[in-house]
């Protein structure tokens, strides 16, 4: 079968290319080895799909260039996206910090890029298991459906984040067989492990979630953090496990909205217990277990005003060493991918071999929580449908 474009990937950035590319009369097939298309998109933001966030910046984006996504990303913004689901009627409303859920369900994402794609005659063929893929004039690609023909050829197969769902390492493969450089890859967005020490020592606090501020490597998020059976989890952890590297240690700033010294010093006469004071402020557990570990049981009165301030400076700097990651089976994102020296900013395609694009999270792109990997999903898919 004959197109002039061809897509490998039935996801976000998939689907924007397709509906874009054949605004330009292209024809156009998309290829997609599930069984059904969107997978992620249908389980995203807890299965309401945060789609974009207003605050999208190429500082929110982590990359070997942080200066490529900056061109397509200025040409489809948050705005451009809300647009398309008006057009549909999908309801959608802001949470904090600028993220953009759907009201219903992630599900009229998926059915508005169905809909958008039926109306334009994009062929989408699933249960399709590619086999090989070469190039003469045009992109030869076989498959258990037959052989498909195409002067462009995108890869739209995103990471290799939860596998559950069908990721493979297919796109990276591609771009080594045409000898396009691969970044190292890893999981971002994820819970980190405590090391079995720490695991029983935090083993009782399973469940607890405390806003807290954590920084690595001069990053710093404010937000939720989750003690989970094996580890930490929660929103600040998801965002501070893309700049963990193994060995590093995290800070937590255990109570940020406040001066604790301070705070102690104006109970500087009390009889209380810390660990009861503490109570206050924070989950009556964990303050319970965290003095129990690292300070004397005594009342507030008996501390020197030295100690009191050790007191305080831990708990604004509380660090811990998580022992590794959750791994790719918990992971939102993958981390690194096709080298955007490889790149053409403006329309995706591959320097080394016309007709080739890549889109998407397959891209050594990789967003923060928040909206802005699916937004990237749309404005690289975008920004390729100009041009494939
Ligand atoms: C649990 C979870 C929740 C998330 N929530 C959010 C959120 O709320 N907001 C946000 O911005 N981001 C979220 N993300 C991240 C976001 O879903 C991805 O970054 C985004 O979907 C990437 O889009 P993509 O089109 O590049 O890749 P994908 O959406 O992964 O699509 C790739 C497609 O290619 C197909 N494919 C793979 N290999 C082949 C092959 N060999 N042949 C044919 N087809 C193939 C796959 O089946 C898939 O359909 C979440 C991720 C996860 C795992």
């Amino acid at each position: 079968m004959e197109k002039d474009v061809v897509i490998i990937g039935a996801g976000a950035a998939g689907l924007m290319c397709a509906i874009e590319s054949e605004k330009r009369n292209r024809s156009v097939a998309v290829l997609e080895h599930a069984e059904k298309i969107g997978k992620k998109i249908r389980i995203s933001g807890g299965g309401h799909c945060n789609f974009t966030n207003i605050n999208v910046t190429s500082d929110k984006y982590l990359s070997h260039n942080p200066h490529f996504c900056k061109s397509a990303l200025s040409r489809f913004a948050p705005h451009d996206f809300i647009a398309m689901l008006e057009k549909h009627g999908v309801k959608y409303h802001e949470k904090e910090l600028g993220q953009i859920f759907c009201n219903e369900s992630s599900a009229e994402i998926v059915n508005m890029l169905l809909n958008e794609s039926k109306k334009s005659g994009i062929e989408i063929r699933l249960n399709c298991h590619i086999s090989e893929i070469r190039k003469e004039d045009y992109f030869i690609i076989s498959t258990n459906l037959g052989e498909f023909q195409s002067k462009s050829l995108v890869i739209a197969t995103g990471g290799l984040s939860y596998p559950e769902l069908g990721t493979t390492g297919f796109g990276h493969g591609i771009a080594k067989k045409f000898g396009i450089r691969v970044t190292p890859v890893k999981p971002a967005l994820v819970p980190l492990t405590f090391s079995q020490k720490d695991i029983s020592t935090f083993a009782e606090l399973s469940g607890i979630s405390i806003n807290a501020s954590v920084s690595c490597n001069n990053k710093e998020f404010l937000g939720d953090i989750l003690f989970t059976h094996r580890g930490l989890s929660g929103p600040a952890i998801l965002q501070i496990s893309s700049y963990w590297n193994q060995g590093d240690a995290i800070n937590i700033n255990l109570l940020p909205a406040m001066n604790v010294y301070e705070l102690f010093l104006s109970k500087r006469e009390s009889k209380m217990e810390i660990k009861n004071f503490l109570s206050r402020y924070l989950p009556k557990r964990f303050a319970q277990r965290w003095c129990d570990l690292y300070i004397q049981a005594k009342p507030i009165c008996s501390y020197t005003e030295k100690e009191l301030k050790g007191i305080a400076h831990k708990l604004h700097n509380w660090e811990i060493k998580p022992k590794e990651t959750e791994g790719y089976k918990k992971a939102e994102v993958t981390l690194g991918g096709i080298d955007t020296g490889e790149l053409s900013s403006k329309t995706m395609e591959a320097k080394k071999v016309a007709g080739l694009y890549f889109i998407g999270e397959v891209i050594d792109v990789t967003g923060q929580l928040g909206g802005y990997n699916l937004h990237w999903a749309w404005a690289s898919g975008y920004a390729a449908g100009q041009y494939a």
